[in-house]
């Protein structure tokens, strides 16, 4: 899911070390404006385009069609609306569920045993801090990814053996459209603008500023690279230090 924000972010870094690969999103226009721009930055590399839903099987199966053996997986998808849990139904939670937990662990399921076969493979979850430390309003969120995340603490460790790890990182705040949309929903119900929202929201960060999505690119870049073959099983959290804790 690489049209937009983080996703797109990592989709460039990758094209820019040099490597071939297949984006997905639902919205065939914006994919491939954002598959161009990545061409014309990256043009010694060959960027296929798929328009799938990765909650849906028919999804998933459309991209394996068109990257049967890929060697690096990014798994991504948007984040849940916030709310308060007692307005979520079960399909709801299926929803959020679908996206934040089992698109990344179908995914999985298609794709490692081909990587371990073939010796090398890269497996890099975009989750949330979230996972880390719970955003009360976005309990959909705090409850799907932490799912994935137990479950990739387990299949990390079978895995690594044959070559492939399998990491989770963890956005803090980074300026995409997901971070404007949840300053919007945030402004309406303080009674704020979005842009006082946004310099308080940033003030509180060690940082005092977002993160730029291309920093995010980079550190999966890096984690897919062949030098950080000895790194698995790790949720590594970039929030600018805004999680207060030691460790
Ligand atoms: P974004 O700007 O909303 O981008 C999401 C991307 O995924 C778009 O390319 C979107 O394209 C695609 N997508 C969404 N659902 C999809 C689906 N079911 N199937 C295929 N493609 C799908 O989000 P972002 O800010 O980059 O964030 C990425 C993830 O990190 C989200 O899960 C978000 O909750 C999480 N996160 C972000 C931040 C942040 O600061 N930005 C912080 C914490 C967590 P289409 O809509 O066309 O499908």
């Amino acid at each position: 899911s690489a049209s937009r924000g983080l996703g797109y972010a990592c989709a460039t870094r990758q094209a820019l070390e040099g490597v071939d690969e297949v984006m997905a999103a639902r919205t065939r226009d914006t994919m491939e404006e954002a598959a161009d721009r990545i061409r014309a930055e990256a043009p010694g590399v060959t960027i296929g385009t798929v328009a799938a839903d990765v909650t849906a099987d028919d999804g998933i199966q459309a991209l394996l069609a068109a990257c049967p053996e890929p060697d690096i997986l990014v798994n991504n998808a948007g984040g849940p609306p916030p709310g308060d849990f007692r307005d979520w139904d079960r399909e709801t939670w299926h929803k959020a569920i679908d996206a934040n937990m089992l698109a990344a662990i179908f995914l999985m399921k298609e794709t490692v045993d081909g990587m371990m076969a073939r010796g090398f493979g890269r497996v890099v979850n975009i989750t949330s801090g979230a996972v880390k430390a719970p955003i009360s309003i976005l309990g959909l969120s705090n409850g799907a990814r932490a799912g994935l995340t137990g479950f990739v603490a387990g299949l990390s460790r079978e895995t690594v053996a044959r070559g492939v790890t399998i990491n989770n990182l963890l956005p803090g705040p980074f300026d995409t459209d997901r971070l404007a949309s949840n300053f919007a929903a945030r402004a309406k119900r303080e009674g704020k603008t979005p842009d006082q929202v946004r310099q308080e929201s940033a003030a509180h960060n060690p940082a005092r500023r977002f993160g730029d999505p291309d920093e995010f690119g980079a550190a999966c870049a890096f984690l897919c690279s062949v030098h950080a073959g000895f790194m698995t099983g790790q949720n590594i959290l970039l929030d600018g230090g805004a999680f207060p804790g030691t460790l």
